[in-house]
């Protein structure tokens, strides 16, 4: 068996034995019983927050928390019944204790599990907590403190009030547990469902059948060890291993994520509206804390979500000219050239404009690869690129990197005569530059380019391969030259 079940069955077996072997030290027993069986489930939940990481940790602390302030009201009791020596009667700081530790597990419900949930939102969510434990002491307080000794019916309306609070928590934790899509989600809120239903049951069995009739002792009331018994082997059980595997329900995820906290401001709707009852001004405050905390919140994360959307956007365009970006040159890369001879912008405008294609090859890029190393050769097509760019005036023209030592550049508006001009402009521009290539005739780098011009941009694949034709051309006929063909031919735009 492992040690996570051994321990709290080891716990039961002994406790079972001691109110059964030792029948005279029974009451006081089952006193240090129910402040002990807590308090060791406080422990082994601490001790799976320290083993968890992220809102997991925040998630068993919280149980841990809440198993704390049980114990504190167990305590209570033990301390009216034993020290102060008031056997059977409704204590209300007990009282206060026991509705108090649902307040960390309702907050556990109602929190963004995320990571970077909005801060605020969960300073709003918090609020609301502490807003439903001060009305939790008020409500505690007003019934049993104010009357003098509670009755009858304030001691009614306290158990079915701790019933609805139970079942809140047992639907929420349910929900949480079905739409969880992270391991350590699920098994902290199957953990917690798993516990609420069973400490649902046992506290309705006990209030409403065992507390309070002397047919039964205080012992009796140590069912409710079982429930902490069991959280307790849950917790023991120790982290998730599982690889990380999404839920199948993503939209359920999102919905109940969004959703959860309502929850809490549904409790502190539920509290309040009963504290209107006896305490007017502190219920109808209630009620607005509940309804405004809960729309502020909405709005901060809402807020948020508007942040991370324009956040989103913002990367969205950077990697958009990282993708575009030639990562050697830094000019527009072969991809981004293809978009813009696809005419992908300025289409509407420019459909019927003339448009010219460069393509620019660098002369006897081999040889200099060859002699200073691929290093020099990436530093010169750095310098070529630079020249070239800086070489075309016009904002709207566009210089890409093809390939390897080949560059395109794209003139709008710009005919065949204005093609040449440019291109000699660029070529000079490169020549001038003086980069040493022994092994070339004209001693430095230099580059041939090819023409192509068209009447309008309907045919850019034919003026690519038209400007390639021009390029061999200039190869041919000794490099370091321009060669151009003449305006293509009009073919009609076809219809897409
Ligand atoms: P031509 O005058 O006929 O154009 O001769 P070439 O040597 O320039 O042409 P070729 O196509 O034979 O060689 C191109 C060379 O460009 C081959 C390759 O070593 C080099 N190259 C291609 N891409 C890169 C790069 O990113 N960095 C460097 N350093 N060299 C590259
Ligand atoms: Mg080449
Ligand atoms: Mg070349």
């Amino acid at each position: 068996m492992p040690t996570s079940i051994l321990l709290p069955v080891a716990f039961l077996l002994l406790e079972s034995a001691f109110l059964l072997l030792l029948p005279a030290l029974r009451a006081p027993g089952a006193h240090v019983i129910m402040v002990a069986a807590p308090l060791l489930a406080a422990l082994a939940c601490a001790w799976r927050a320290r083993a968890e990481a992220g809102p997991a940790r925040t998630g068993w602390a919280a149980l841990a928390l809440s198993l704390l302030i049980w114990a504190g009201g167990a305590f209570g009791n033990l301390w009216q019944e034993l020290v102060v020596g008031r056997a059977y009667e409704m204590y209300p700081w007990s009282t206060l204790a026991f509705n108090l530790s649902a307040v960390p597990i309702a907050f556990v419900l109602a929190s963004d599990w995320r990571a970077g949930a909005q801060p605020m939102a969960r300073a709003l969510d918090a609020m609301v907590a502490a807003a439903l434990g001060y009305g939790y002491f008020l409500l505690t307080w007003a019934m049993l403190m104010v009357r003098g000794t509670p009755d009858a019916d304030s001691i009614a309306t306290m158990v079915w009030l701790e019933d609805a609070q139970n079942l809140f928590i047992v639907a929420g934790a349910l929900v949480r547990w079905y739409a969880a899509d992270e391991p350590a989600e699920r098994r902290l809120f199957r953990s917690i469902s798993a516990y609420a239903v069973l400490y649902l049951a046992l506290i309705f069995g006990n209030n409403h059948f065992l507390a309070g009739d002397p047919a039964y002792g205080p012992e009796a009331s140590t069912v409710i060890t079982l429930g902490f018994a069991l959280l307790s082997a849950l917790a023991l059980a120790g982290p998730s291993t599982d690889a990380v595997e999404r839920s199948a329900r993503p939209g359920m995820a999102d919905v109940v994520r969004a959703g959860s906290p309502m929850l809490l401001a549904g409790v502190l709707l539920i509290v309040s509206l009963f504290l209107i009852r006896v305490d007017y001004a502190h219920g109808v405050a209630g009620v607005l804390i509940a309804v405004l905390g809960y729309g502020l919140r909405n709005s901060f994360a809402q807020a948020g979500h508007i942040e991370r959307g324009d956040q989103l956007q913002r990367e969205r365009t950077e990697l958009q000219a990282i993708a575009w970006t030639d990562a050697l040159t830094g000019i527009p890369n072969r991809h981004y050239l293809d978009q813009a001879l696809a005419g992908h912008w300025h289409v509407e405008r420019r459909a019927h404009h003339p448009l010219s294609v460069l393509m620019i090859d660098i002369d006897h890029f081999k040889s200099l690869n060859d002699r200073y190393g691929h290093p020099a050769g990436d530093a010169c097509l750095r310098e070529v690129a630079r020249v070239l760019q800086a070489a075309l005036v016009r904002p709207d023209d566009v210089l890409a990197r093809y390939g390897g030592e080949e560059f395109i550049a794209l003139l709008h508006d710009a005919d065949a005569a204005g093609a040449l001009v440019v291109a000699e402009r660029l070529r000079a521009a490169v020549e001038s530059l003086g980069i040493e290539n022994p092994d070339s005739p004209y001693r430095v780098v230099t580059v041939s380019i090819g023409t192509a011009s068209a009447a309008h941009r309907g045919e850019t694949a034919r003026l690519v391969a038209a400007a390639d034709k021009a390029l061999y051309e200039a190869k041919c006929d000794g490099r370091n030259r321009v060669s151009g063909v003449a305006t293509l031919r009009a073919v009609p735009v076809q219809a897409a």
